[in-house]
């Protein structure tokens, strides 16, 4: 057995951001700063977009998303049930109500037939998931959204890397949310981003993120001199700052030689299980580029005599890090108490959430690593209980 413990999702950190964050620091400049704006460009200029706003979380991505097309109380969105919370709870935050809508067998996107199902007057906006970096079917949700005047807000956590039919994740819907958690594709530690093309959601974005202050209250301290600012919103906390930045700077640049390791590694995964007792994650839909930021598989009960929770502890037990993305939002007490959901309602994601696991799948693995997870997921699934 390995000696250390494989960490689920550890980021890998080069010289170069560890400098770059001293340097910072060394500088006093670890606000918002010069950095920030450097990691917006850079951003932009990997998605060709117009309007690049970080932020300190993609949850506030999310969050100034919904406020930024104007969510009030009493209006629905839809989401995924198969989503990570903070997806369902930017939609309450900005006093919206979360929808949800089940999700495609295999795919673990959200099913746009059922999205179609949902809709109700009181509709504002759908959040589509690219979910584990598998785009949605983009061109029945934009459809929908065509036909019932309704806005689109991508959640790409997951899919910085993912395109749909020459266009790249975020860039299809009204506004695309990213993260740079510890976890996901590129970090910043904490880290968010928001992207649109359009002019006013980018202005409202900017002033909401920072206190509901007027246009560049963040320059008030630099050096050309203060400058007076008005409160025009109650506005939020955040800004992302240099410190977050300065990693970013750094990670965005290697973006696809990381991607090209979890390919490899998601293809070797996908070789090593194909007889074993699970289904395994199908290919990237043609015309689709896949972020393959996590390998789900989904453990199939009635060929194994272990449950997925017995799967997951002797996974940490032979010190493989391991994941379930997720446990559908539906079956959380929070949700079935406010909004009555129950169990039952969406059995595609219950489906999933039943069988689930994510393994390690970050650029970070070395080949031994990924041999230590084939062999253990191999062992755990040979044996008897
Ligand atoms: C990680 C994640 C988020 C939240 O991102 P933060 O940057 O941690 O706020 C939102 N949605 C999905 C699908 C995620 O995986």
């Amino acid at each position: 057995m390995r000696k250390d413990f494989l960490v689920f999702g550890s980021p890998i950190i080069e010289q170069a951001e560890i400098d770059e964050v001293v340097a910072s620091m060394k500088s006093c400049w670890i606000g918002t700063g010069p950095k920030v704006h450097q990691f917006e460009q850079m951003f932009g200029e990997y998605k060709g977009c117009r309007h690049a706003i970080a932020l300190n979380s993609c949850t506030a991505a999310l969050h100034l998303s919904m406020l930024s097309i104007g969510i009030e109380p009493g209006d629905e969105v839809i989401v995924p049930s198969m989503t990570f919370a903070a997806t369902a709870n930017a939609v309450i935050h900005a006093g919206g109500k979360p929808v949800f809508a089940d999700c495609l067998k295999n795919a673990m996107t959200i099913d746009p037939e059922d999205v179609r199902r949902k809709v109700t007057p009181k509709t504002k906006a759908i959040i589509p998931i690219h979910f584990a970096g598998r785009m949605c079917d983009m061109d029945a949700i934009m459809q929908i959204a065509k036909e019932k005047n309704i806005k689109v807000i991508e959640d790409c956590a997951h899919a910085i890397e993912s395109e749909y039919k020459g266009r790249k994740a975020g860039m299809i819907g009204d506004l695309g949310c990213f993260s740079f958690y510890v976890t996901k594709n590129v970090m910043t530690g904490q880290g968010g981003m928001v992207i649109t093309e359009s002019e006013d959601y980018a202005k409202q974005i900017k002033i909401l993120a920072l206190h509901g202050l007027s246009h560049d209250a963040w320059k008030r301290f630099s050096d050309s001199g203060y400058k007076h600012y008005q409160v025009v919103y109650a506005g939020f906390k955040y800004n992302m700052t240099d410190m977050e930045a300065a990693i970013g700077i750094h990670q965005l640049p290697r973006i696809d030689r990381y991607w090209k390791r979890r390919e490899t590694i998601w293809r070797r995964y996908q070789e090593a299980f194909e007889d074993l007792p699970v289904f395994r994650p199908p290919e990237a839909e043609s015309g689709t580029r896949h972020a393959y930021h996590l390998y789900p598989l989904f453990l199939d009960l009635d060929r194994i005599q272990i449950t997925r929770d017995d799967f997951l502890e002797e996974m940490t037990k032979r010190k493989i890090g391991v994941g379930v993305h997720y446990l559908a939002l539906h079956l959380s007490p929070f949700y079935q108490e406010k909004f009555g959901y129950r169990s039952g309602d969406f059995p595609n994601s219950e489906w999933i959430s039943e069988r689930t696991v994510s393994i390690p799948l970050s650029a970070k693995l070395t080949d031994e690593d990924v041999q230590d997870v084939i062999e253990a997921v191999t062992s755990v699934l040979a044996q008897e209980k």
